[in-house]
């Protein structure tokens, strides 16, 4: 039989990143196993229902490349795949119940059962609409038949429970907790169906997995409860030989380890809990999701992935097909699993390592922190075919390989793209301001000759036209001076250094003062070689000009 899995988000707001880890699980199972991926809205609560939620949940999975292979958009061949547009299947399988003994009408107002619980809770005790309680209560177990009758057809309000059998030792099969068992005594007649027409979660959730033919089931540890009345429903229907297997993932904790990750914490923590951002439509407030924080859709995969499962190795970065192929859900723990926000900015990391510098070069000209200049816009220039200047890398056309060249030097300090352009801004603008305790520490009266001395050792490849990389592009035919490699500038200035007797440390942390303005960045000799001799000299003389120690 092949697998058929199905994730069942209720629209009731954005999805979590619980939520979205249990997606994930399904779709690695699906594929794993060359089965079926369903995606069924689960909208019976209508009173809790959110405009806008089903398309979030819709985004947030496409943007994690968890593909739905049955749903709401896609169709299928066990549609509809939204309970409401199911309504009218459910009422039947009620009725069956009705008629074979299983559930029964229960007319008790909300009052009364108020009354009750309070009643109960002066004598320090629970109430449960429960198997003993069900028979002092006004239901068609306890009124005469006749009287049954006549509450149904004069229209009073009424809703179907389950009835659960007295003291009965339901015992159960988890594919990640094993056995598990319940005594019935334990366990309430919960509401199966309402009189205004729709089931409740319960009845509806069975009947469906039933008529998709579901056969896992894999959904949070929070389901676990309601785990016995479903078993008893496939039960009352007859349908236990077709029963799903069931599978509760633990839950995820806050970074404390102190109780579940809930929807609530998004933000407060200082990390979102939500894969993309939310517009709360009803109060305009933003909630942030990983996605806006900058997260790569590939490294939320990994990170969700590893909360509850691992392959028993020490592995840690996966892709997609590895999931695929090494996921098992008898490789999924029971515990809590506690989530740890500064591991997650470390995943993010070491995918933008593994990411081309291409790749992220791109992304980093189109990043929002990023500010770069509309280099390579001259006047009347046309841009290249297929491209327009609104489009940055086009904008940056004339400056490409350096970018490029640039994020393999920087990318290593940033775990977010966002984050590049303050790593990498002094290549694409000189420093306006110098680092005081650098200059305290560095600059002695001796430092504008010496620097007048380095400077004189590039005076040979400077550019005719002098030409500076930023802001304006370079005029036709000149350069930002003659290109030298790193290694160039090293022996250049290195030799000088040397032969001069002068202190290496010094003039190196003041060489990055004048280009930098202060004591960061990659390695100085990279930082000449992709600004060029005209810009270093420039750099310099600036600096020079400006420090007053
Ligand atoms: N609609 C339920 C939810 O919102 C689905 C639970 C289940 O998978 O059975 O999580």
């Amino acid at each position: 039989m092949s697998v058929r899995v199905r994730f069942a988000p209720s629209p009731t707001g954005p999805l979590h990143m619980g939520g979205v880890r249990t997606a994930l699980f399904n779709y690695l199972f699906a594929r794993k196993h060359d089965g079926v991926m369903i995606l069924r809205i689960e909208d019976t609560d209508q009173g809790r229902f959110v405009p806008g939620a089903e398309e979030y949940i819709m985004e947030s999975l496409e943007w994690c490349g968890i593909y739905i292979d049955e749903g709401i958009r896609e169709g299928g061949a066990y549609g509809p795949y939204r309970q409401s547009d199911r309504k009218h299947l459910y009422k039947q399988y009620a009725d069956e119940l009705l008629e074979n003994g299983w559930a029964y009408y229960a007319f008790d107002s909300a009052e009364d059962l108020e009354s009750m619980r309070k009643d109960f809770e002066s004598r320090k005790e629970t109430f449960s609409y429960d198997n003993q309680n069900r028979k002092i209560l006004r239901n068609s177990l306890t009124l005469p038949e006749n009287e049954v009758n006549r509450l149904l057809t004069s229209g009073e309000n009424y809703v179907i429970r389950f009835k659960m059998p007295e003291n009965e030792e339901i015992v159960m099969f988890d594919l990640i907790r094993g056995e598990v068992r319940v005594n019935t005594n334990t366990l309430d007649d919960k509401v199966l169906f309402k009189s205004d027409g729709m089931p409740t979660y319960h009845l509806a959730n069975v009947v469906d997995d039933h008529l998709m033919e579901i056969t896992h089931v894999i959904r949070g540890e929070e389901w676990l409860p309601s785990m016995p009345l479903h078993v008893m429903l496939y039960r009352a229907f007859g349908w236990t030989v077709t029963m799903p297997e069931f599978a509760h993932l633990p839950l995820i904790l806050k970074p404390s380890g102190n109780g579940k990750l809930s929807k609530r914490d998004g933000d407060k923590l200082g990390f979102p809990v939500f894969p993309i951002n939310w517009n709360n439509p009803e109060t305009g407030e933003v909630y942030s999701g990983y996605r806006e924080a900058g997260y790569f859709n590939d490294a939320f995969v990994n990170i969700l992935a590893l909360l509850g499962w691992n392959d028993g190795t020490d592995k840690e970065i996966y892709t997609m097909e590895e999931l695929v192929d090494a996921f098992s859900l008898e490789r999924v723990g029971t515990s809590g699993s506690r989530f740890d926000p500064d591991k997650a900015k470390w995943f993010n990391h070491q995918y933008m390592l593994m990411k081309s510098d291409e790749e992220i070069a791109e992304l980093f000209i189109n990043a929002e922190g990023t500010r770069l200049k509309a280099q390579g816009k001259a006047e009347g220039a046309e841009p290249a075919p297929g491209l327009t200047w609104g489009h940055k890398a086009q904008v940056m056309d004339m400056e490409w390989e350096k970018v490029v060249k640039i994020i393999s030097l920087v990318k290593e300090r940033a775990e977010f793209v966002k984050d590049l352009w303050s790593q990498a801004w002094f290549f694409f603008e000189a420093p306006v301001s110098y680092d005081e305790t650098t200059i305290k520490k560095r600059w002695t009266p001796e430092i504008p000759s010496i620097l007048e001395l380095i400077t004189s050792l590039l005076t040979p490849y400077l550019s005719p036209e002098p030409c500076v990389l930023s802001p304006e592009p370079c005029a036709p035919g000149s350069s930002p001076g003659q290109a030298l490699s790193p290694q160039d500038y090293e022996t250049l200035i290195k030799g000088h250094i040397a032969a001069n007797n002068l202190n290496m440390g010094q003039v190196m942390n003041i060489l990055r003062l004048c280009l930098v303005g202060s004591p960061m960045g990659p390695g100085v000799f990279d930082i000449m070689a992709l600004l060029g001799p005209d810009e270093v000299v420039a750099r310099i003389e600036r600096a020079v000009g400006a420090i007053v120690p």
